[in-house]
C-alpha cells in the first residue's frame, strides 16, 4: 500500500477547479471530507475537515450516498466499516500509512498465538484486517482509559505505535502490557532534542504534542523536570488541538505533529503564532491527495474502497467498543 508512486498532478486549485469539484460533489450525491493533514486547498474545499474518527462518524451520519474521503487508506476503510451501505471513495488508493503498515493481520495473529488470553488493543491507524483481529480499538484520547478498563490480571497486546504505547504504559503503570515496535516515519522524525531546543528558545509558548510523536516522552520528561512548566505541555489528538487553540491564553504555540495541522490551527485562532517543532514533518501519503487526484476521483468515481463483509463485521465490533470506553476524541 505504501509503495510511493508519483501523485496525480497538473491541476491548479483555482476558482474553476473549485467550481467543478463542488458541482461534481453535488452530482454524485457526495459528502467531501478532509483530514487535518491534507493540503490546504483540499481542506478548504471540503464540507468538513477534522480528525479521522470525527470524519468517520460524520460519514456514517450523513444522508449522502457517497463519501469522498481525502485522507489515507485506513481512514477511508474505517469510514467504510462504519458505513457499509455507502460508496466510499479515496482520491488515490495508493495513499498508505507507514504506521498502519507496521503490523499486518498475519503479524497480529502470530503475536496473539504467543500470548494466549491476552487482550488486543489497537490504535485506529490500522488496516481493517488488523482491526478484525483486535478486541478494542483506541484513539490517542482514550488509549489510557481503554487499557485501564481491562482487568489487571489480563495481559495486554498494544499495537502498532510504540510511542503511544509507552505513553499509556507510563500513565497506567501496567506491567503486563506488551508494545508492538511500530512507528510513523513522520512523527518519529520529531525528536526530543529538537523539542527541547525549540521550547528553550520560546519559553512563553505552549507545546501541543501528538502522542505518536517521538518527542511525546521528552515533552512529559521536560515537564516533569520543571524545564517547561507542566501546564504548558498538552498531549492532544489533532481534533483536540483545534479545540485547545480556541481556548488557550498563550500567544504562541509550538506544534509537534504533521505540518498540515498548522492550517486548521491558524484558521481557528488567527491571533496566535503557531510554529511547527519540525517543519519537515510532512506526510507524503497525505499529500498524494492532490487537486488533480480529487478531480479524477469525482469524474471517474475512483478509487472505491471495499472491505469484505466478514472482516468489516469483526472490525466494526472493535471500533464500537472503542467508542464505548472513555472519551474517544478523534484519533490522528
Ligand atoms: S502522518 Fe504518519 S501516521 Fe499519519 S498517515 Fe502519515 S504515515 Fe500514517
Amino acid at each position: 500500500m505504501t509503495a510511493l508512486l508519483e501523485p496525480y498532478s497538473g491541476v491548479e486549485p483555482d476558482a474553476a477547479w473549485r467550481d467543478e469539484v463542488r458541482r461534481l460533489v453535488d452530482q454524485r450525491d457526495a459528502v467531501l471530507l478532509a483530514h487535518n493533514y491534507q493540503l490546504p486547498a483540499i481542506q478548504d474545499i471540503a464540507d468538513v475537515t477534522g480528525d479521522s474518527l470525527a470524519l468517520s462518524r460524520i460519514a456514517a451520519e450523513s444522508d449522502k450516498s457517497t463519501i469522498v474521503f481525502c485522507g489515507v487508506h485506513f481512514m477511508a476503510e474505517t469510514a467504510k466499516i462504519l458505513s457499509p451501505d455507502k460508496t466510499v471513495l479515496i482520491p488515490d488508493a495508493r495513499a498508505g500509512c507507514s504506521l498502519a503498515d507496521s503490523i499486518t493481520g498475519a503479524d497480529l495473529r502470530a503475536w496473539k498465538a504467543e500470548h494466549p488470553g491476552a487482550v488486543v488493543v489497537s490504535y485506529v491507524n490500522t488496516t481493517a484486517e488488523v482491526k478484525a483481529e483486535t478486541d478494542i480499538c483506541c484513539t490517542s484520547s482514550n488509549a489510557v482509559d481503554v487499557v485501564a478498563s481491562i482487568p489487571e490480571d489480563r495481559e495486554v497486546l498494544f499495537c502498532p505505535d510504540q510511542f503511544l504505547g509507552a505513553h499509556v504504559k507510563r500513565i497506567t503503570g501496567r506491567r503486563n502490557m506488551h508494545i508492538w515496535a511500530g512507528e510513523c516515519h513522520v512523527h518519529a522524525g520529531i525528536n526530543g532534542a529538537e523539542l527541547a531546543e525549540r521550547a528553550a528558545a520560546n519559553p512563553d509558548a505552549d507545546l501541543f504534542v501528538h502522542p505518536e510523536c517521538g518527542c511525546a516522552t521528552s515533552a512529559l520528561y521536560l515537564a516533569g523536570e520543571g524545564i517547561v512548566p507542566s501546564d504548558k505541555v498538552k498531549i492532544l489528538s489533532t481534533g483536540d488541538m483545534v479545540t485547545q487553540a480556541r481556548s488557550t491564553r498563550a500567544t504562541s504555540v509550538l506544534v509537534a505533529t504533521e505540518v498540515g495541522m498548522l492550517h486548521q490551527l491558524r484558521k481557528a485562532a488567527p491571533e496566535i503564532d503557531f510554529q511547527a517543532v519540525n517543519d519537515r514533518a510532512s506526510c507524503k501519503y497525505m499529500k498524494m491527495i492532490t487537486p488533480a487526484a480529487l478531480l479524477r476521483s469525482l469524474r471517474l468515481v475512483k478509487d472505491e474502497v471495499h472491505v469484505d463483509a466478514q472482516t468489516a463485521e469483526r472490525a466494526r465490533a472493535s471500533v464500537r467498543r472503542m467508542i464505548e470506553v472513555g472519551k474517544p476524541g478523534g484519533g490522528e
